[in-house]
């Protein structure tokens, strides 16, 4: 027990007082939220001191772990130093001029889609709505006012501010508020065990899938459409990862039309998919990155746009002023912070551990899950893993979204200390890139053991035999 938190009084306050994002505000009041109180490595406390181990990295933001000093340290220096200070009045500040080049030196070098520049923000939302203006600006600059349409994809997930929520493909949030905004459009995603026809290959799939993108750049005429933007490996979605054939077509697609590739790359970036980039796992190339996130490891708010130079040659050589920024653009805290990350993460070679070490061995083991008589099928990923929940194994068929058999399974999950995520019936897992081989036993053990008793409730329920 935590003496120090009243778990009562502090859920009264929460739930008189603080609306929840995507939350149902009743029912959340109806039980009262799980208050967090503390976190170390890659467990997190709730107020009545059950430790949990958080199999989704906060938001999938902690990559480094939980109760790294270090962070803290640097954000107490730069507080003392210089806490804020604008980048509008044409100053900068020395954090801010030092991450752009460290993040620019991250990303590989390729002629014209190499990344010199980076324009800030404070979330992936923000980085977002900076992408649907400045490509809107570089057609403009290039006299092609006309393309404006951005295409995005069907479980897309890119924010929630009007411009994110539209480039998003996510059903629900369109229904609230009039979206998407006009100019964006979208295609199905490549989503193998949904989307397959009898009997098709995933790789003669995911050629099919990318074909949407060149249907639909038909379909609204291709001198209309600006750009394309696209999660790496689908994470809000369900991490959706895409056939090996998919991106290579998608490239192919855009560079036929000359239409700016964006890869959203929130989830992705700093080492999940065990690259600095997610783009160079998969081998395509971008001219917009948007990161957040783990660029600081969720210490702090700070995000962004990799501006390639085929975008950022025309900004910087034709443009006059760019009319768009954010009081927190080059947050000198923010940025601080997110180069202490950076050492961190090189030091400890995370990037490197992830694609050699236990990337290959969370794969190992997560597909042995494969064979619980709950799952239809486990993919992993780098550090990021989902499976689906079927109601039949033989014949893969699904329960009724209805019965929110997913929810189940997260609550037996939450009951018995792991967060594991539930999106619709798939169970999603983005765990700190510091876990070591026990804890990534650990983590399989109660994967298992959760996956026992949803079972078992789905059975009791009578909702499959
Ligand atoms: N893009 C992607 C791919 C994301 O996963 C997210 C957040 N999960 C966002 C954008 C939005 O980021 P934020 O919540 O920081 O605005």
């Amino acid at each position: 027990m935590n003496s120090t938190v009243d778990t009562k009084r502090i859920q009264a306050l929460d739930s008189a007082h603080f609306l929840h994002p995507f939350t149902d505000f009743k029912d959340l009041n109806s039980r009262g939220a799980r208050v967090i109180t503390k976190a170390q490595d890659v467990y997190v406390w709730d107020s009545e001191g059950k430790k949990i181990l958080d199999g989704m990295s906060g938001l999938w933001c902690v990559n480094v772990g939980y109760g790294r000093k270090e962070l803290a340290d640097a954000a107490h220096r730069q507080m003392l130093e210089l806490p804020y200070y604008n980048s509008f009045f044409q100053t900068t500040n020395v954090p801010a001029a030092q991450l752009a080049a460290r993040l620019a030196s991250l990303a590989p070098k390729v002629g014209d889609r190499s990344f010199d520049h980076v324009f800030y923000s404070s979330s992936g939302s923000e980085s977002n709505d900076s992408n649907v203006r400045m490509v809107r600006r570089y057609w403009d600059l290039l006299g092609q006012p006309q393309r404006k349409v951005i295409i995005g994809r069907v479980n897309g997930y890119h924010g929630s501010t009007m411009a994110g929520a539209s480039l998003g493909g996510m059903g629900g949030m369109h229904a609230q508020g009039d979206l998407p905004i006009p100019n964006i459009t979208h295609i199905e995603q490549p989503y193998y065990f949904e989307k397959r026809l009898p009997g098709e290959s995933e790789s003669d799939f995911g050629v099919r899938a990318a074909g949407w993108l060149e249907a639909k750049i038909l379909e609204m005429g291709a001198d209309k459409v600006a750009a394309f933007i696209a999660e790496p490996v689908q994470g809000a979605g369900g991490v959706i990862i895409p056939p090996d054939t998919y991106w290579p077509e998608i490239q192919r697609i855009v560079d036929k039309y000359g239409i700016l590739l964006i890869s959203d790359e929130v989830i992705c970036a700093f080492g999940r998919l065990g690259h600095w980039f997610a783009y160079e796992k998969f081998g395509y190339k971008p001219d917009l990155i948007t990161f957040a996130k783990a660029v600081t490891s969720g210490y702090i708010p700070l995000g962004g746009v990799m501006v390639g130079n085929r975008v950022a040659k025309v900004l910087i050589e034709q443009g006059g002023e760019f009319n768009h920024g954010y009081t927190y653009s080059g947050h000198p805290v923010a940025c601080a912070v997110a180069m202490a990350n950076l050492d961190i993460m090189e030091r400890e070679n995370l990037v490197g551990r992830v694609r050699d070490d236990i990337g290959p061995y969370l794969a190992r083991r997560f597909e042995e899950i494969a064979a619980h008589p709950l799952v239809g099928s486990t993919q992993t990923c780098g550090f990021v893993a989902g499976l689906v929940l079927v109601k039949d194994k033989a014949s893969g068929e699904r329960f009724d979204p209805d019965l929110a058999v997913g929810m189940m399974c997260r609550a037996h999950c939450f009951g018995n200390g792991l967060i594991m995520r539930a999106v619709g019936d798939r169970m999603i897992i983005a765990p700190p890139l510091t876990m070591t081989h026990a804890q990534i036993d650990e983590l399989i053990g109660l994967i298992q053991k959760c996956l026992d008793l949803t079972l078992a409730e789905t059975i009791a329920k009578g909702l499959r035999v």
